[in-house]
């Protein structure tokens, strides 16, 4: 049975990656079906933090992570109040002065890569932030990253993109899609030019072989204390244990929220794979952020909450064709980045189906790369694959 007309792409997963694709591509005029099995943006887009946020682990990463940002500036005029977007900047705060000369290379590089910055020093560090402990040595202060409430954002791009004449078919489950076709769990079949895979960590429901494992995330809401943080704040500390292959972390990560509320974070493991709170992981995050916040111990929370981010070996997304078949694009992989950098995984999703060159090269995130592993029938091979950059602790 055939569900609808041949559309000319098929965007299979609704959250915020599966919306953004679905609101470039309807933006280039091409006939767009976005399918969303439960709710859109209900899966890692609604268990995400929400911080926009420059990285520089490696070239790549600053490459698509810089380049999101300039797109998130230029999208928050057309999003609704829900999606409370908010330029805070982030605050990197050194607790030695190791971590601060990290800081201060930090801010070379991005200086040197016009990223709007500068080094606070204790006292401005206390004036801006009070609630942070007492002995920190400085911080610093990433200018333009920003804030958004990124399941509002998932909805409204896909709005967006009905009302350049794309359909949404939610609750219809993929189960089959490759060589020019999805199949729903409904029975019917949809024909499509070009599919774009973007299910997030549920990738490799359909697609087991793709290097993507999932790595759990816990994070804490409180009530309402507007003020008791200006930005977002997150530790360096992480850059000291960088080569730890450690499958468990935590680290100081707290974000302030329109509505006065804070976000408290993160952590992250592989290999546990149910939803449910880890009672010592929840601890040790809440006792990392008591260090810097000694004040929080006296806040409520109201929620905890987890969340599955999909992680690739080298840390960078799969963004484009796959390796064995031509109808098939890739959108996933994001890990702890997917809310930044959506935006920029759209345009190079659309300016691939266009044909036409993108604002930055897209080769580090082609899924060729890893095109040994695609082509091997042995599902489990990547299981071998080096994971230990994937096992670095970016903080975020
Ligand atoms: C605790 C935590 C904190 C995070 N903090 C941040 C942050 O501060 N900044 C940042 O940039 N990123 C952050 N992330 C990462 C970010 O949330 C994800 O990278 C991003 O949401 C991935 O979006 P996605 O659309 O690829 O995946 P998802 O949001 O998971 O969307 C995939 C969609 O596919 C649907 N789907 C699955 N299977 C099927 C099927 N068979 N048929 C149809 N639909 C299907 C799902 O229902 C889901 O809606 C965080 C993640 C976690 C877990």
């Amino acid at each position: 049975m055939t569900a609808a007309a041949a559309c000319d792409v098929l965007v299979a997963g609704g959250g915020i990656v599966g919306a953004a694709c679905a609101f470039a591509c309807a933006r280039e005029g091409m006939r767009v079906a976005l399918l969303e099995r439960d709710v859109l943006g209900s899966g890692a887009t609604a268990a995400g933090m929400g911080h926009v946020v420059v990285m520089d682990d490696s070239d790549a990463q600053f490459a698509l992570t810089r380049y999101s940002q300039q797109l998130w500036r230029r999208l928050a005029e057309q999003l609704p109040p829900a999606a409370e977007y908010e330029q805070r900047g982030t605050l990197w705060i050194a607790a030695d002065r190791e971590e601060m000369e990290a800081a201060e290379r930090k801010c070379e590089w991005y200086s040197a890569r016009s990223v709007p910055c500068r080094l606070l020093t204790a006292d401005e560090l206390s004036r801006e932030e009070p609630n942070l402990a007492p002995g920190l040595v400085g911080a610093l202060l990433v200018i333009e990253d920003s804030v958004v409430y990124p399941p509002a954002v998932a909805l409204s791009l896909a709005r967006q993109a009905q009302q350049l004449g794309a359909s949404l078919l939610v609750g219809r489950a993929v189960t089959a899609l490759g060589e020019g076709h999805v199949a729903l769990d409904d029975g019917c079949e949809m024909p499509a030019s070009r599919i774009v895979l973007a299910m997030g960590a549920d990738s490799t429901q359909l697609r087991p072989d793709l290097p993507v494992r999932k790595r759990k995330g816990h994070l804490v809401i409180t009530d309402r204390y507007p003020g008791f943080v200006r930005h977002q704040l997150v530790e360096l500390g992480y850059l000291k244990s960088a080569h730890s292959l450690t499958a468990d972390s935590v680290a100081f990560n707290v974000q302030p929220r329109q509505t006065g509320q804070l976000l408290i974070g993160s952590s992250r493991q592989f290999g546990a794979e149910h939803q449910g709170v880890d009672q010592p992981i929840l601890a040790a995050m809440l006792a990392r952020a008591t260090k810097y916040l000694p004040a929080i111990a006296r806040l409520s929370a109201i929620r905890v909450w987890t969340g599955f981010r999909a992680a690739t070996p080298d840390k960078l997304p799969l963004i484009g064709p796959d390796a064995n078949d031509p109808s098939l694009l890739l959108a996933t992989g994001h890990e702890g980045l997917g809310i930044t950098t959506s935006l920029a995984t759209a345009e190079l999703i659309a300016d691939m189906l266009a044909g036409r060159q993108s604002a930055i090269p897209r080769e580090p995130y082609l899924p060729a790369r890893f095109a040994h592993i695609d082509s091997n029938p042995n599902k489990e091979d990547k299981h071998e694959m080096d994971w230990s950059h994937a096992g670095v602790d970016d903080g975020i």
